[in-house]
């Protein structure tokens, strides 16, 4: 009998689209196949400069985040108390009108007591721009509690980052070192660049207390003990500097290494530059043997030495100060080793491979280039070392000087910007630090005035923060304030408990978007909840009086809100990734992209940009309101993209500008810019010309070229900041100069962190912790196939990973007495969770880790209540306190880093006991199950 034919290639669309991944960070490009409308499939985008047509498994399953069942409908208003689920549906109308009446009232008052708040925010061009034109300082994404330290640190640094702000030469590298994890959203660029140092066999090594993904694949894991990164960086610039294997004249040329630094104790100029009457550096001149302007490009700097000035002060170049930090024997491989959990000769051995690769491996690329100077070079010298480090060294409240540290050792090898080195990505390099100031001061907050500039930028000086008089902070999350002075990114992570507390003062309106702050984003989740409900005692009235909160799904956050405005999934809408906000560019030039709606909501939901702007035009913001009063951008947010200009010629969007559409970077607002863009498969990339891809600090045509562009202010070379002065100046106001000092209470805190030099200190909670009592460290890592709290709600991802357990060493749970599958409680100095362990050999001794965000409240997500994620899924953040303990009686600070305010989740001790048999084989704690709200479609198939 004939065997039916079976045709396996059907042909299952009729439509394909471009647009931007949402399923992570990376911002991939995909091409959705649609049929009938109904979205069929997703692949990379080959032709897209992020990607080039790989997708990860998160991305294919887009399609079930966009079918979610767990998809808000319609506006919802609370009816019940806050955490019932009780909610009234509403037309938009009676939405935007409540959220405006509410918002109206603030502005006119006090603007600041709209306290707005973004999580997983990609539009933060736009979101930034909003608050700065309400009038609020109290604004940021969550970079606070994500990875400020690592932004901070090299912004201040050499004025770019790791992150989306540079990569590792990928193509020329021939040692890679990476710290730390992110696998969630560092995802396939990463991937793809791993995959090309494998094929090349360049050795990958991985600094990180869990051997996971990318540590996986690499060729040496160095299981680290949390926290010591910057002790294990420490040793390896000892090393260096002991071996005298540093690329001198990159220090010389590019960095403050000889700037000299005025050696005065007790008096207000110790530890800043010696400066001439322009203010500028000066350094001691070898050949002439005087000072000299640092900004001289003849001269011949001194490195070491003490040199007198012509006013008799003594002065010091600054790298005699890092190398007395460094060649100290507390940096030494012998000392830092059990620290570490690292023995000496493997940290000796590492630097010996860093320094034979860089300095007997130097790559020579035959391209001229021109330095700032005018001086011409007929070669790019480079330095095949790279470094990448993610979340997973930034997240302790250590972090940033952690982070300077490991800057420091990039720079000491002379591998920023270099052939085989790290490469910036545009915009960066920017001027270390970038000379945005934070907006929110007394005076600048007014009523029904917008703010004279944007309210995150970077402080230098006390003169900077956002206090008043007597040191109170202005913000309500008290950022830029002497608890967190430095604080780039805002701390969302304390903006909920500040608020219940009215400490510094209580606010309003709490305006959140797509921010799960009553569950996996915040440190101690019941009393989070409990700040959230908190009622006056006087008036029974809620603390927070009002909460609005956007969001596409029914996160746990939904419960605790007032005002509910409905997000579109990333398929259905516009979007802008843009060069004004977290860049996709490449090293080899700018990108940026768009979404575009690639199917019609089937929902009453709308765009949180387009109603942000709705919003706007309703309170008459500047920007946002034609002067007749009407909407600026009746079109919504892609009509934003396209016309709005942060100044003359530059918006949103880089590519196809000016009337035409034949400029790039600058000119005016181009009608037909969208179509283009779509054209063009939805995203712009620029290839830089070769002789302006390395040395861009220093490299005169790049630096003409991203004036330009409006990337810098002005062509001047980037000088890479080894000794921060701006920190100096802190430590001076605690020690009693300047006319901005700090309060008595924060004195010895801001004297003993803000060291001007890298380095190491213990974490904050750790160093008040016993021990012997919390012997082990508690982490969380994120697994590749979830993005934050999205991913653990896809149906598909959650067949990957659909509840997580406890994982420690081998020999720990032997120690223990624990086999796979046993229930423990997990102890910390504040509280106790009930989960279950399995045994691994990738860990640190010490280390106890999990996946973050896959445990879900029941209830949520319109998820079953008994849902694996629900009953055995769980959250370290229980366990973790949102403030240090007191010390002597003093002021309780945030579990954060004292310069940046970064939220410290990795610093947690804990301890573990096997829970007795009889107990429930269920999680704890178990919080009430959430009641499914009014309206959730029901989930659909492709
Ligand atoms: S790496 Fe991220 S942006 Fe790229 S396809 Fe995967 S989820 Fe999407």
């Amino acid at each position: 009998m004939a065997q039916p034919k079976i045709d396996t290639s059907l042909k299952t669309w009729d439509e394909i689209k471009t647009t931007t991944c949402y399923m992570c960070a990376c911002r991939c490009g995909i091409k959705v196949y649609l049929k009938d409308g109904t979205v069929k499939y997703i692949e990379g985008n080959r032709d897209h400069p992020v990607n080039k047509g790989v997708i990860c498994g998160k991305g294919a399953s887009g399609i079930m985040q966009h079918y979610s069942p767990a998809r808000l409908s319609k506006p919802l208003l609370r009816v019940g108390e806050r955490g019932s689920g009780e909610f009234r549906e509403i037309d938009w109308e009676e939405a935007l009108q409540l959220a405006a009446t509410w918002l109206k009232k603030v502005r006119a008052e006090d603007p600041k007591r709209l306290a707005f708040f973004t999580g997983r925010d990609q539009s933060q061009g736009l979101t930034g721009w909003w608050a700065t034109q309400f009038g609020t300082p109290n604004y940021a994404a969550h970079g606070g509690f994500c990875s400020v330290n690592m932004a901070a640190a090299g912004l201040y640094t050499f004025g770019g980052s790791f992150w989306e702000f540079g990569e590792p030469d990928w193509k020329h590298t021939k040692y890679f070192l990476l710290f730390g994890v992110a696998e969630d959203h560092a995802s396939n660029p990463i991937k793809i660049g791993l995959g090309k140092l494998k094929a090349r066999g360049v050795k990958i090594v991985s600094i990180n207390p869990v051997r996971t993904g990318y540590s996986a694949i690499a060729d040496e894991w160095i299981g680290i003990r949390p926290g010591t990164d910057g002790l294990f960086a420490g040793a390896l610039i000892h090393e260096l500097l002991a071996s005298r294997k540093v690329d001198l004249d990159y220090l010389a040329r590019y960095t403050n290494a000889p700037w000299l630094v005025i050696r005065n104790e007790g008096h207000a100029d110790d530890g800043t530059f010696a400066r001439n009457a322009n203010g500028e550096p000066l350094i001691y001149d070898a050949v002439i043997g005087r000072p000299l302007s640092a900004y001289r490009a003849d001269t011949s700097p001194k490195l070491v030495g003490e040199f007198t000035l012509v006013d008799g002060r003594r002065a010091v170049p600054s790298f005699m100060l890092l190398t007395e930090r460094f060649l100290a024997d507390e940096y030494s491989p012998t000392a830092v080793a059990e620290k570490c959990g690292i023995p000496a000769d493997t940290i000796r051995r590492i630097a010996a491979e860093l320094a034979r690769t860089a300095f007997d491996e130097e790559l020579c690329l035959n391209i001229g280039w021109r330095d700032w100077a005018g001086r011409i070079h007929d070669k790019m010298i480079g330095r095949p070392v790279s470094m990448y480090a993610m979340r997973g060294i930034s997240a302790h409240s250590n972090g940033f000087q952690t982070c300077r540290t490991l800057h420091f050792l990039q720079i000491l090898l002379g591998t920023i910007d270099v052939p085989g080195g790290f490469r910036y990505r545009a915009p960066f390099p920017k001027p270390a630090p970038p000379g945005i100031k934070p907006s929110g001061k007394p005076g600048q907050v007014k009523p029904n005035t917008a703010l004279p500039g944007p309210p995150l930028g970077f402080v230098t000086s006390p003169d900077d923060l956002l206090i008043d008089k007597e040191g109170t902070p202005q913000r309500i999350d008290k950022a830029y304030s002497w608890e967190a002075p430095f604080a780039a990114h805002g701390l969302m992570h304390t903006v909920i408990a500040n608020a219940a507390k009215r400490d510094p003062y209580g606010i309003e309106v709490l305006f959140l978007y797509m921010a799960n702050m009553s569950w996996n984003s915040a440190m101690n989740v019941a009393e989070t909840t409990a700040h959230l409900t908190a009622k006056d005692e006087k008036t029974g009235d809620y603390v927070i009086p009002h909460i609005i909160y956007s969001d596409a799904y029914a996160s746990e956050m939904v419960h605790y809100a007032d005002l509910i405005l409905p997000d579109t999934t990333y398929l259905e809408r516009w979007d802008c990734i843009s060069l004004l906000d977290r860049p996709i560019s490449e090293a080899d030039g700018p990108a940026d992209a768009i979404r575009q709606p690639v199917v019609e909501p089937d929902r009453d939901v709308r765009p949180f940009q387009t109603v942000l702007l709705d919003l706007g035009a309703r309170l008459g913001l500047t920007g946002m309101t034609n002067e007749d009063g009407t909407p600026r951008y009746p079109g919504g947010y892609a009509d934003y993209m396209v016309n709005h200009e942060r100044s003359p010629g530059i918006g949103p969007l880089a590519g196809w500008r000016g009337k035409e559409g034949v400029f790039h970077g600058r000119g005016e607002p181009n009608p037909r810019q969208l179509e283009r863009y779509i054209e063009n498969g939805c995203h712009w990339f620029y290839e830089l010309p070769d002789h302006v891809k390395y040395y861009r600090h220093a490299n005169r045509d790049y630096l003409e070229w991203a004036s330009s562009f409006g990337f810098i202010g002005r062509p001047e070379p980037i000088v890479f900041q080894l000794y921060l002065e701006p920190l100096q100046k802190f430590r001076l106001a605690a020690q009693g100069h300047g006319a901005v000092q700090p309060p008595e209470a924060h004195r010895a805190r801001v004297a003993r962190y803000f060291d001007p030099l890298p380095g190491w200190h213990e974490a904050l909670e750790e160093s008040v912790r016993d021990h012997k009592e919390f012997p082990l460290h508690a982490i969380t890592q994120r697994p590749m196939a979830m993005y934050h709290s999205w991913g653990s709600q896809n149906a598909w991802l959650r067949q990957i990973l659909g509840r997580n357990w406890l994982y420690l060493a081998r020999s720990r749970g032997e120690e223990l007495g624990l086999a796979d599958g046993d229930w423990v409680h997990v102890i910390s100095a504040t509280s106790r969770i009930k989960v279950q362990v399995k045994l691994m050999d990738g860990v640190n001794p010490d280390t106890v880790w999990t996946w973050n965000a896959i445990g879900k409240r029941s209830g949520a997500w319109a998820l079953s209540p008994d849902a694996p994620e629900a009953k055995k899924g769980f959250l370290l953040n229980h366990l973790i306190a949102e403030l240090l303990p007191e010390r002597d009686g003093s002021y309780r600070y945030s579990n954060s880093d004292p310069v940046t305010g970064q939220a410290a989740w990795y610093d947690l001790r804990v301890r573990i006991e096997k829970a007795p048999a009889e107990e429930a084989a269920v999680s704890a704690p178990q919080f009430p199950v959430l009641k499914r709200l009014a309206g959730l479609v029901a989930g659909r198939r492709a």
